[in-house]
């Protein structure tokens, strides 16, 4: 074994030592940034232990991330013997990632630094791909804006994540959903506006991997995310991952029919999930009954003006003790525990997440699932899973992106330019 390694070591040495051993370091510089990521702040003695590698390399390796500004000495461990080790971590402010999160009629951006911590306020646009045939456009000129804003310079703009509703044929990086999206690939419409690194996510999905990194799933194996909005969707954690399906299409929850003689549902079929349960069913439905002359306190709330009424509004108002809204919510409630009672049967989950503008409503909705839940789930399968509102709520798709932009741009740098 031993003569074999260092036969290996003499001929990367032959080879030359600008290019193998250059591969080895770049590799290792990357894992180490990695772990930082995950894991937070380490010593070097502890990094040995995680990377298999000797003191004097990583303290050089760690001299030279150091040196490029990706990592930092964050303080002093305690030690009861001897000299106390340096702590490393990653450096939050070698760069910053955007985050856009793009929907029908809507835009929110943040500008988050390496650390996943936002560094401007969230930025909320009234337009969306329904809306404007010039979002894009508008999209790049208010990121500049933001980035004028908190002080920073494109350069500092390590790359963008960006997430759209709808399907995304995830093998040929394309969306059919939006005439505006449809001509070309994902990757080449937002690489060529904003000429960064850029990854494009599904919006469920994005919010099942910011729940997978930072909320309710971390260290789950299998749980499932159900994002109810304006629409109703599923982020699938399957061991550890997230499940895409064939062709990138899995998740599409909320046209599942759950009432044959329903409701004409957007996609063209009856009685969907969606048209029962998600935040625009029950607008629609407020909407209907303050036309025939209901008495709530959603009307007083939006001026008169029913056509200002969202979902966010209702969960207001229910919280304010509004009888209407309180009962829109419960049959919303009485929906979803019936399709989540089909999600248990399928996946014996370890939880199940609501997220979404609907984790707002938890305090009115989670008894009422779990005790619709008994009503319609087999008792074994039952016990098992979990039932929680993402704490995370609408950022958990903003920050999905983060991780997944970051493992792009450190691949960029450590993997391709070795
Ligand atoms: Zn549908």
């Amino acid at each position: 074994m031993k003569k074999e390694n260092s036969d290996k070591d003499k001929l990367i040495e032959v080879e030359g030592k600008y290019s193998s051993q250059n591969i080895k370091r770049s590799v290792l510089k990357k894992q180490i940034i990695e772990i930082f990521y995950k894991e937070g702040t380490k010593t070097i003695a502890e990094l040995r232990d995680l990377c298999n590698n000797s003191i004097p390399t990583l303290t050089a390796i760690m001299g030279e991330l150091t040196q490029d500004k990706w990592t930092k000495k964050i303080g002093i461990a305690d030690s009861k013997s001897g000299r106390r080790p340096a702590i490393y971590g990653i450096n939050p402010t070698k760069g910053h990632f955007v985050s856009i999160r793009l929907s029908r009629r809507r835009t929110m951006i943040l500008i988050y630094d390496m650390l996943n911590q936002p560094v401007s306020a969230l930025l909320e646009l009234k337009d969306g791909i329904d809306t404007s045939e010039n979002i894009l456009q508008i999209i790049k000129q208010e990121v500049l804006i933001l980035l004028k804003e908190v002080g920073l310079s494109s350069k500092q703009i390590l790359g963008y994540g960006i997430t759209i509703p709808g399907l995304i044929n995830m093998r040929e990086g394309m969306s059919y959903s939006y005439p505006l999206l449809a001509q070309r690939p994902l990757l080449e419409i937002f690489g060529d506006l904003f000429e960064k690194p850029i990854i494009v996510e599904h919006d469920t999905k994005a919010m099942a991997i910011g729940e997978l990194w930072f909320g309710l799933a971390k260290n789950k194996f299998n749980s499932l995310f159900v994002n109810v909005g304006s629409g109703i969707g599923l982020g699938q954690i399957i061991n550890g991952d997230i499940y895409r399906g064939h062709t990138g299409y899995s998740g599409e929850f909320g046209h599942i029919q759950m009432d044959p003689d329903g409701e004409l549902c957007y996609c063209g079929r009856i009685g969907c999930l969606e048209t029962l349960a998600s935040g625009t069913a029950l607008v629609k439905k407020a909407k209907e009954e303050i036309s025939k002359g209901k008495g709530t306190k959603i009307t007083a709330m939006v001026n008169g003006n029913i056509n200002n009424i969202k979902l966010g509004i209702i969960i207001a108002a229910a919280h304010e003790g509004d009888q209407f809204s309180i009962e829109l919510l419960e049959m919303a409630g009485e929906h979803l525990a019936k399709a989540i009672s089909i999600l248990i049967h399928l996946y014996n989950p370890e939880s199940i997440i609501i997220g979404g503008e609907m984790a707002d409503a938890k305090q009115i909705l989670i008894g009422l699932i779990r005790q619709k839940l008994k009503k319609y789930t087999m008792p074994f399968l039952k016990k098992e899973t979990k039932i929680q509102f993402s704490g995370l709520k609408e950022s958990a798709g903003l920050m999905g992106v983060l991780p997944v932009i970051m493992g792009k741009v450190l691949s960029i740098y450590f993997d391709e330019t070795n």
